[in-house]
């Protein structure tokens, strides 16, 4: 028996009638590094951006009790090459909505995306490959026996046709692993950056050496690429410089930072494990790494067996022609924890199977050095994880602006999770042990972490693509 109201009556019902929203998340600790906000608030979600944030009580389609959990941007992980479902459940229930293959890259970037379209948990992406595109010039095999020659001009031309090539097919940068490439000289080096900065995209570099010995220092090695940005005006990002610069890590990072203070755009990242991993037959177990790395035999572990190394053991292993991996001892704790608690450090994974930096990087920086340490405040863990990464990419796509940020009008890519309880799992015996204390994570405003578990049958996950290539003139 509805009676007409008068239309000023209905014209405030109308006003006061609550905006629904998809999802909310209901009174969580809202924390955005760019802002500084911290404070409870609602959040209110329609489609894949986030519309509201409010003291207020919002309604929505879903509500999601977030009382007494973090709700943060979803963290951005530059440096993650395992690139497969396995790996994006891991990477979701360690926080991460954005999981980049940028110190390699890939082949070829248009076959990454596709065969990811439509079907991937969380947002994915790639750099175009420097290793890959010298063994399509010169015909060399990657990794195995990386030593490939090095390129005359024509090839070097050839190499920066083909990344010119893979960047307007969405590369978000130029990932060049000279330390597996040992035969590119410094010419070819600086020509690569010179294409970077001709096409306004970051080089994401693994350094051409590390250890104390010169030659081949971990510091010549840094200084090498910050040379090659200077002269090119190119943006650098140095990957994993806990693991690069071994032993003069604190060293490299103050290059790093002498070169900002001197305008240069130069980033870096690590993980927060002492132990690297690579492959026993790639080139950067060449004759005399002991000594250049200041390792032993016994430094380095066979991952499935715990397995140290003697000397007949590497031999036959360095030979082998399948590649095999290993975790090699680089870092004590002290180091790690040095470069992890810097404020230029992002952190990143780094991600591969059977490391456990794959599956518990970004819960063991909380539960090591923000709870256990007290080294890192939550903000400023936060920060390394999403602002410091979005910005290292807003050269490469405008699409970058939108994330790292808990805020209206950002993505929907957030993470929810137990400040008290998040904790890595996974360990160098058992790798694979997914990290515990993400609640929720919604990816472009779909849930695929709910209540502590991956969602199944979801894969809201997007190709994140340079939108800077240009096309040679
Ligand atoms: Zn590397």
């Amino acid at each position: 028996m509805p009676t007409a109201l008068p239309l000023g009556l209905l014209l405030l019902a109308a006003a006061a009638a609550p905006e629904r929203y998809d999802v909310v998340l209901r009174g969580g600790r809202v924390m955005d590094p760019e802002t500084g906000l911290d404070a409870v608030r609602d959040v209110g979600i329609r489609g894949d951006v986030i519309a509201r944030i409010s003291a207020e009580p919002l309604a929505g389609a879903r509500v999601l009790d977030a009382r007494g959990l973090v709700v943060a941007p979803g963290f951005i992980d530059l440096h993650q090459h395992q690139q497969d479902a396995a790996a994006y459940r891991l990477k979701a229930l360690d926080g991460v909505t954005t999981a980049l293959e940028l110190e390699i890259g890939v082949p070829d970037v248009a076959r990454f995306l596709q065969e990811r379209a439509g079907r991937s948990l969380i947002h994915h992406g790639a750099a175009a490959s420097h290793p890959a595109a010298r063994v399509a010039v010169l015909g060399a095999p990657l990794p195995a026996g990386a030593v490939v020659p090095p390129a005359g001009p024509e090839q070097v031309a050839r190499i920066r046709d083909t990344l010119r090539a893979e960047l307007l097919a969405g590369g978000l940068g130029i990932g060049m692993g000279i330390a597996y490439t040992p035969g590119a000289t410094r010419s070819e080096v600086i020509e690569t950056f010179r294409l970077a900065s001709e096409q306004r995209v970051p080089v994401f570099t693994h350094v051409r050496s590390s250890g104390r010995v010169e030659p081949g220092s971990s510091i010549e090695a840094v200084a090498e690429v910050i040379a090659a940005a200077a002269v090119t005006g190119a943006s650098l990002h140095v990957v994993h410089i806990n693991s690069s610069g071994a032993r003069d890590a604190l060293e490299c990072l103050a290059l790093v930072e002498g070169a900002r203070a001197r305008g240069l755009d130069v980033t870096t990242e690590a993980y927060p494990y002492g132990a690297g991993m690579t492959a026993i037959n790639s080139a950067i177990f060449n004759p005399g790494w002991r000594e250049k790395m200041g390792l032993d035999y016994a430094d380095l572990e066979l991952p499935d067996s715990g397995e140290r190394l003697t000397r007949e053991r590497f031999e036959t292993l360095h030979a082998a022609p399948e590649p095999r991996l290993v975790l090699v001892h680089v870092n004590p704790d002290a180091i790690v924890d040095a470069v992890i608690r810097h404020p230029l450090v992002m952190i990143a994974s780094d991600g591969l199977g059977p490391h456990p930096r794959n599956a518990g990087t970004y819960a063991r920086v909380f539960a090591r050095y923000v709870r256990a340490q007290q080294s890192l405040t939550l903000m400023d863990a936060l920060r390394k994880m999403t602002l410091l990464p979005a910005r290292r990419l807003e050269t490469a796509t405008a699409a970058a602006r939108r994330k790292g940020r808990l805020q209206e009008g950002a993505d929907a890519d957030v993470v929810v999770f137990d400040a008290a309880s998040i904790a890595d799992r996974a360990t160098y015996r058992s790798p694979a042990e997914p990290s515990v204390g993400v609640r929720f994570l919604l990816v472009a405003g779909t849930l695929v972490v709910d209540g502590g578990g991956v969602v199944d049958g979801v894969a809201p996950g997007r190709g994140l693509t340079c939108d800077r290539g240009t096309p040679a003139r």
